[in-house]
């Protein structure tokens, strides 16, 4: 459901139940004359729309303006829109703590732009990786005092951490493509073949190949995209996403409520 859509008792619900929160993060960011500038945030966007369709999730409005950088071209009369990562830093923060407040343990945001360096980081990803932690360690302190993780409450926090249910695991920030996709199952390019077969299949209003020029390195290969390539990589993603995302069992002491299923069991 779109957060912004939701009633409270339906926002009740998916704290009970455990539903995963998903924010598109992203940038604005020329992508060639053939392609709209949102395509980075867009193609998560739509592939969450569609795994939305199967699966619980509270669907964050999407946030659009992250550290684009001039590095492919300069902004004006680009459109390229680049907001520092230390202007993003507070923001994030500030957010993540806000969803904390209101009871979500399940924050997931993905992004697509700059990941071919996901595992090192790059600006937008980076600031919202530290503004996670920074929020998690901020909210717990203020929840449970100095010292919550020595308390001998937390004695089995190295056995929770096995099992992936840490408290740190509470938001997490994802690649639209992974390492292992991107080595062996779908091209990574910026406005290239990867990327406009990506949006004829999942935003074609957001090509336009008659605008396309030549003269760009990054663009050229976008004359062979085709909306099959781009199919094929809308399902490499979803199945990641969904393995991501899949209902796992909510302990009984954290919710007495039934646990979250798939829509179409
Ligand atoms: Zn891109």
């Amino acid at each position: 459901m779109r957060y912004e859509m939701m009633l409270p008792h339906q926002i009740r619900t998916a704290i009970d139940e455990g539903w995963p929160v998903v924010l598109p993060l992203g940038v604005l960011e020329y992508h060639g004359e053939h392609m709209a500038v949102g395509m980075d945030t867009l193609a998560v966007v739509k592939i969450v729309e569609i795994l939305e369709k199967g699966i619980d999730l509270v669907v964050l409005p999407p946030f659009y303006y992250g550290a684009a950088s001039y590095a492919v071209e300069a902004p004006e009369g680009k459109g390229s829109l680049h907001v520092g990562a230390e202007a993003l830093l507070p923001f994030a923060q500030e957010m993540f703590r806000g969803l904390l407040r209101i009871g979500f343990r399940s924050i997931h945001a993905f992004i697509h732009h700059q990941t071919e360096n996901f595992s090192v980081g790059m600006p937008t990803d980076l600031a919202f990786k530290l503004a996670a932690r920074q929020a998690i360690f901020a909210f717990l302190e203020k929840e449970r005092g100095e010292g919550w993780w020595g308390d001998a409450k937390m004695a089995d926090y190295y056995q929770q951490q096995s099992a992936g249910d840490d408290p740190f695991n509470w938001i997490k920030i994802h690649p639209l493509l992974t390492a292992e996709m991107i080595r062996t199952r779908y091209p990574f390019d910026h406005a290239g073949e990867g990327e406009t077969s990506l949006m004829l299949s999942l935003c074609p209003e957001a090509v336009d190949m008659r605008h396309f020029t030549d003269g760009t390195w990054y663009t050229a290969g976008a004359k062979q995209a085709s909306k099959k390539l781009g199919d094929k990589g809308r399902d490499v993603i979803l199945a990641e996403m969904r393995r991501i995302l899949s209902p796992r069992p909510v302990p009984l002491a954290k919710s007495a409520k039934r646990p979250r299923r798939w829509k179409k069991d």
